[in-house]
């Protein structure tokens, strides 16, 4: 009669190392007390989910503030979803967001760290040795359950109204003898390695989760697949693994795994690992039709995100953004702190959500706003100006163009007590001063500006011929506009709303709608930035000119 070990070495021939020599190659990690050791464990099957930057941004924090270590993990077992060149991009993506890993997978061809590899596809000789050993003492076995036979299983669980799935009774080669066993392997019948697992349904498990505090869920009794046919090992497998050899101190990761944790609770348990900390994070989720559901990859724009970049939104302002929804304290903290660097405020498990977060864009908006408006034109300037590169070519090549010329214009009501906050995103601001650029001002149809209808296009014209002659820009803020009223008045216009409103009958209109005048023959709309600024920016030559040729189309 063959033993455990026969079977075990019959599957892995080529396995000499043991567990206990994983454990003398991959020590204990010598960092100060209370260190975190957490990871980013990705799959290459894609873009950037946004919940998936949250999680790492988390992690990494988490690692950063505590001087530990955070590392990355590429997790590219399920080789039919792998996307090429993803897990690359997903690196660079993070980098964006200040995510860098201290260790692990950096790109296909370079990791850093003493623990890897670092791409679980390099790692199956590490994971034979565990599932050899586990084999070896009956707790794993080779299953060689047919796709039919699994059919068959599942039909006669619905008929019996039991519980699911490949355990106890309804686990059928969990007994097979280890000769018959062998003589199938011998015969060249195809098998996976599943769990042995010892569990009961009917047995609780308690454990304390970092975020989710004390709860118990049901035991494990599932005799889960390890080791698929193409010789690769599940999450549940690699997770006991790579996170028991690399050290991980906590596992913090979406709470979607919640629901598998009494398998990996009983996996740790029957290696004898210690067991590391787990902190289940919300899941990002979105308010639709007044239900609530998952940002989804296959809906949401604003699940990648590759979109929040495409767009333009400053990364500082998307990282507090995502603070905000890691710990509830976070606003206040900001508030509090207004000069502060968000990397000071200090993140904790107990200030984070415990019901799904609700993703928010407007609030991505606002606190981006608030933080764009305070930023110095020429810092600014830069990043509008890297970004552009990418993203907007011909806003790019009007930028750089003339450089100090475009600062001037984002300076506008800029770096002072009150700025203006206008642009939540990179992308906001090219719509609204592309009229700047003579290029762009000569493109506009002035066919088709939308004049005020309820003023005679004769009184607009006299208007704006009297501003081509009187013009006068060598003056501050409060004595333009006091030109300007006066150029009102001239016109039979009242020099404030009030007055108009008073007795309409007695005026054309009023100071708001010369200065829209204005602006319509400057920058071929109603709106625009500050007008006075406007035509500082633009110089009186340019003010005259761009008037006298709108004249030409009234
Ligand atoms: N590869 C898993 C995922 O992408 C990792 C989960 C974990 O952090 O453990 O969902």
């Amino acid at each position: 009669m063959s033993s455990l070990l026969d079977l075990a070495n019959l599957i892995f021939p080529d396995i000499k190392e043991t567990v206990a020599d994983l454990e003398k190659r991959y020590p204990k990690r010598n960092l100060p007390e209370g260190a975190m050791v957490t990871r980013f464990a990705p799959s290459p099957t894609g873009f950037l989910h946004t919940g998936s930057l949250f999680t790492s941004l988390v992690s990494s924090y988490l690692a950063k503030q505590s001087k530990g270590v955070f590392y990355i993990r590429l997790e590219d077992t399920d080789t039919k979803r792998e996307i090429a060149g993803s897990g690359e991009s997903l690196i660079e993506q993070l980098k964006v967001f200040d995510v860098i890993p201290d260790e692990g997978y950096i790109s296909d061809t370079l990791e850093i760290g003493n623990y890897g590899p670092y791409k679980q596809s390099k790692r199956a000789a590490i994971y034979n040795v565990v599932i050899k050993y586990l084999i070896s003492i009956g707790r794993a076995y080779p299953c060689f359950c047919t796709a039919e036979e699994l059919a068959t299983l599942r039909a006669e669980q619905e008929k019996n109204k039991v519980t699911p799935g490949y355990y106890g009774e309804y686990a059928i080669y969990r007994n097979l003898p280890v000769d018959e066993a062998m003589a199938k392997i011998k015969a060249g019948v195809p098998y996976v390695i599943r769990f042995k697992s010892m569990g009961n349904h009917n047995n609780k498990v308690f454990f304390h989760d970092e975020i989710k505090g004390d709860l118990e869920l049901t035991e494990n009794d599932q005799d889960i697949v390890i080791l698929k046919s193409d010789g690769l090992p599940t999450y549940h497998f690699a997770h006991l693994v790579d996170d028991h050899f690399m050290h991980t101190t906590h596992i913090t990761r979406g709470e979607e795994w919640l629901s598998s944790l009494p398998i990996h609770l009983e996996l740790f348990d029957t290696m004898g690992f210690e067991r590391p900390k787990y902190a289940h994070l919300p899941v990002i989720m979105k308010v639709e039709n007044g239900n609530r559901r998952k940002l989804s990859k296959r809906k949401d724009l604003e699940a990648a995100v590759s979109y929040f970049l495409e767009q333009g939104y400053p990364k500082y302002g998307f990282i507090e953004y995502l603070l905000t929804i890691a710990n509830s304290n976070y606003e206040a903290w900001r508030e509090a702190n207004l000069d502060k660097d968000f990397h000071e405020f200090v993140l904790t498990f107990e200030k984070m959500s415990l019901d799904g977060a609700l993703f928010d864009i407007e609030k991505v908006a606002s606190i981006s706003k608030e933080r764009l408006a305070f930023k110095k034109a020429k810092d600014l300037k830069e990043e509008v100006k890297s970004w552009a590169q990418t993203y907007d070519v011909d806003f790019y090549n009007h930028i750089v163009k003339d450089e100090e010329y475009f600062t001037s214009i984002l300076n506008i009501e800029r770096e002072k007590e009150k700025p203006r906050k206008d642009y939540a995103k990179y992308s906001d601001i090219y719509p609204i001063i592309s009229f700047f650029y003579d290029d762009v001002y000569a493109a506009i149809d002035k066919r088709s500006l939308e004049w005020n209808p309820n003023i005679a296009r004769a009184d607009i014209r006299a208007v704006l011929l009297d501003y081509t002659q009187n013009i006068d820009l060598n003056l501050t803020e409060e004595e333009w506009f006091a030109s300007i009223k006066e150029l009102a008045v001239r016109h039979g216009f009242a020099d404030n709303v009030k007055e108009w409103k008073k007795n309409k009958e007695a005026f054309k209109g009023h100071v708001g709608d010369v200065s829209e005048f204005l602006r319509i023959a400057l920058a071929g709309r109603k709106n625009s930035p500050n007008l006075y600024y406007v035509m500082q920016i633009l110089g009186k030559d340019k003010v005259i000119d761009r008037i006298k040729t709108t004249l030409a189309y009234i």
